[in-house]
């Protein structure tokens, strides 16, 4: 029977099974917490320590999955099967990817679907990558007046 959608039931405008796992893909941390190795042991039937070793790695302190190569986006989750783009640990995931996006849109999903009717291709992929930076606004007093400015370390 087809679902009834009613005003109180959140509305997502993106697809999961039409992309190619831009959110697996483009994060080089996915964190992982303690309840999230317990959960992939009791999947894999593997001790927590053989989880903890197997599947996830530190990352500036951090404990995320690992990552393996991929030949859409250089590297993707060891999780994502490169032919589907689907999660092969669906049941055993991590929370952080059970509640990814959070909301009803998805970033990646719409610039994806932008870009095909652009190009007026749905075989156009767009090649999407991420990084992170710490900027903040600061005021400054320039020949106009106060007037704020971004400003970011570049890398070294
Ligand atoms: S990038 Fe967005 S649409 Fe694509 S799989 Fe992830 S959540 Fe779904
Ligand atoms: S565990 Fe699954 S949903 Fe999470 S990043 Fe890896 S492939 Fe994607």
């Amino acid at each position: 029977m087809k679902k009834k959608v009613t005003d109180e039931q959140p509305r997502v405008h993106f697809d999961c099974s039409k992309c190619p796992a831009f959110c697996c893909s483009l994060y080089e941390r996915v964190g992982v917490t303690k309840r999230d190795i317990n959960r992939l042991a009791r999947y894999f039937g593997v001790s927590v320590e053989t989880a903890t070793r197997r599947y996830t790695k530190k990352h500036d302190g951090e404990r995320v999955l690992r990552r393996s190569e991929d030949h859409l986006f250089g590297e993707a989750c060891i999780f994502l099967n490169r032919e589907t783009r689907g999660c092969t640990i669906y049941h055993g995931r991590p929370a952080v990817c059970r509640e990814y996006p959070a909301r009803s849109r998805c970033v990646y999903y719409d610039v994806y679907r932008f870009e095909q009717r652009q190009q007026g291709s749905e075989d156009v992929m767009p090649l999407v990558q991420i990084t992170f930076r710490e900027s903040k606004r600061a005021e400054v007093v320039g020949p106009d007046g106060r007037e704020k400015i971004w400003e970011w370390k570049p890398e070294k």
